[in-house]
């Protein structure tokens, strides 16, 4: 009889992959065929330009793409990190585009955007992170379509971020978007690359450049944070003086992505919305469906109404 026979043998049996949770109800969207999606998607290429909502797989893309909403990426199309949570490419990426900034604007006149969103890959090997091409953006739009508004979503820029910061301020967007992505305790799986504190302190720093700046920041939920740990979020978002908070559902892109631990309920999701307006932003936006570009305009909007209506109470309240 072979030894082997009676010897406890390791077992080599491939672990199971966690199923794929089914998605419910309330994230079924219609596949993007509009008439709107097609000339969006035309424009974007012509123009040379990538956008988060197609490298995200963002299931919102028919939506906003049929009322000419995109969400422009600069910086290439390939990242330096490799977030558990995000569908973009990672490896080495190309030389920065030139033309961008211009096209970006052209972009922005032909679909008569009010509101614009720009976003970016993480440049580490950039040495500004890629700040100064945000800033050439911005001051691409401000010359071709200077009625349209600005939000920006940036990367932390690690180890560059002061210089990062003061750059893009100095450009002045009208509002100036960090995601914290998760709560602290998830970042060493989910988002590696970066640190929880790092990325608080830059949405801290830009009101310490300019307080008229509106900032905003977001996370995931359903990547297996406690509703405690989304409250303390919040908390440390407050203290930063965040003006606005988005808070969505995280949905795994491929299976090679962390999973979704739960699908959060559009009840619970309200119930998060509550507290963060208890706690004093100026804005919140919590749905299973909401992204940081979601609505961004519309709720642009409403940002600078609660603004404007906090300003005249404080000032009564003075005159009193
Ligand atoms: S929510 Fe944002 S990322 Fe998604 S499709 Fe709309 S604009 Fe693009």
């Amino acid at each position: 009889m072979n030894d082997l026979a009676s010897t406890p043998q390791p077992d080599h049996t491939p672990p199971e992959r966690p199923a794929r949770q089914r998605k419910p109800d309330w994230i079924r969207v219609r596949a993007p065929v509009s008439e709107g999606y097609h000339e969006t998607r035309k424009l974007m290429r012509e123009l040379n330009l990538n956008t988060v909502c197609e490298e995200a797989a963002c299931p919102n893309i028919g939506e906003c793409w049929t009322k000419k909403h995109a969400t422009v990426m600069i910086l290439g199309d390939v990242c330096t990190r490799a977030c558990a949570f995000c569908n973009v490419k990672t490896g080495m990426p190309r030389a920065v585009d030139p033309m961008e900034p211009e096209n970006t604007a052209i972009a922005a006149a032909k679909m008569g955007l009010e509101h614009i969103v720009i976003t970016s890959v993480d440049r580490d090997d950039l040495p500004d992170g890629g700040a100064s091409q945000f800033v050439k953006v911005i001051e691409a739009l401000r010359r071709t379509t200077p009625k349209t508004t600005i939000e920006i979503l940036t990367p932390d820029f690690r180890g560059k971020m002061r210089r990062a910061v003061e750059m893009i301020c100095e450009a002045g967007p009208d509002v100036y978007n960090h995601n914290l992505e998760t709560v602290p305790r998830l970042y060493p799986t989910i988002r590696p690359g970066a640190r929880y504190y790092a990325s608080l302190r830059l949405l801290e720093e830009v009101k310490s450049h300019n307080p008229l700046i509106f900032t905003k920041s977001g996370i995931m939920l359903g990547l297996g944070e406690q509703r405690l740990e989304v409250h303390q979020v919040m908390d440390d978002m407050r203290s930063a003086e965040v003006d606005f908070i988005t808070m969505g559902q995280y949905l795994q892109p491929t299976p090679k992505h962390a999973a979704v631990e739960e699908f959060v309920t559009p009840k619970a999701f309200a119930a998060y919305g509550a507290i963060a307006r208890a706690k004093g932003f100026l804005q919140v936006a919590s749905s299973p469906l909401t992204r940081s570009s979601y609505h961004a305009g519309d709720d642009f909007a409403k940002m600078r109404a609660a603004r404007e209506e906090k300003l005249a109470r404080e000032q009564e309240r003075a005159k009193a």
